[in-house]
């Protein structure tokens, strides 16, 4: 790594964050020596497809009524079946392909039902936001915001997709660094904002979890996000530092063919068809 926390720009993410919490190899691997990944996990695989349907289901311009739900589940398993390749691995014990595909079907027609007529006052879907941090111009934040909506004006509601099995509570919730990102994106991005609630939608246990008029306090959010940016950089610093971190999460991981903790043993999870 090159130059330091004042010279250089640093692209900070919270999926950045989250693999150098995980696993700092793992964090090498992927953004330092910026690897290829061996494999995808065919949770990654089911996440990216519900996300597509949502987008589309709600994407500015598809019009009124909204599709029925027979087509939302057509686009589900186009989608499916059209991105499907070779490299999709299944890590966890017992379960197959169908079992996903399953999974993904439930977790649609429960959002479905939940949702219809999908009236929700939205503004942008995947909204991409870039900002940089003030006291900290090297560090460069980017935020895809799943679906945000405006019930009022000035009045912003935060929605974001889980397709995983792991549910957060609310008192968790509260502190989710994701979500804190996506508010200080907002603050970057409008003016005049009265008031922002964050939802998470669980899709596969149909539940979602609610913040209404979260006060999180954008200053203290800002150096908590610089003090872990340059925490990062200063770790590049010293790449063979970076050493990894076994966990159940190494099931998951697609750097298992260069991890060295993992010299010598076979990958857990196996191809799926
Ligand atoms: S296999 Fe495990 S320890 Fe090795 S890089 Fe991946 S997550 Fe880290």
């Amino acid at each position: 790594m090159q130059g330091s926390p004042a010279t250089r720009d640093f692209r900070l993410s919270y999926s950045r964050l989250q693999s150098f919490k995980n696993c700092k190899a793992q964090y090498r691997f992927h953004y330092l020596d910026k690897l290829p990944e061996e494999g995808t996990s065919i949770e990654a695989y089911l996440g990216r497809r519900l996300h597509e349907v949502l987008e589309w289901l709600y994407a500015p311009g598809e019009g009124s009524p909204k599709p029925a739900f027979d087509a939302v589940l057509g686009r589900f398993r186009r989608l499916w079946a059209q991105h499907w390749d070779d490299k999709i691995m299944i890590a966890r014990s017992g379960w197959v392909t169908a079992d996903y595909y399953q999974l993904g079907q439930r977790a649609l027609a429960a959002y479905y039902r939940r949702h219809a007529p999908f009236d929700e006052p939205v503004e942008a879907v995947e909204q991409k936001i870039s900002f940089t941090l003030e006291g900290a111009p090297h560090l460069a934040v980017v935020a895809i915001i799943d679906r945000l909506d405006r019930e009022a004006p000035g009045h912003w509601v935060i929605n974001d997709y889980k397709s995983g099995k792991r549910m957060l509570t609310e008192a968790k919730s509260r502190n989710d660094m994701q979500m804190q990102i996506y508010f200080l994106a907002l603050h970057a991005h409008h003016e005049g904002i009265r008031r922002i609630d964050v939802i998470w939608h669980y899709l596969q246990h149909n539940q979602q979890v609610a913040l209404t008029d979260v006060q999180w306090n954008p200053e203290r959010l800002t150096g908590a996000l610089i003090r872990k940016g340059n925490a990062l950089i200063e770790a590049e610093n010293d790449p063979d530092g970076l050493a990894p971190t076994e966990s159940p999460l190494c099931g998951w991981c697609h750097y298992w063919h260069v991890c060295p903790a993992k010299v010598g043993q076979t990958h857990p999870a196996r191809r799926a068809d």
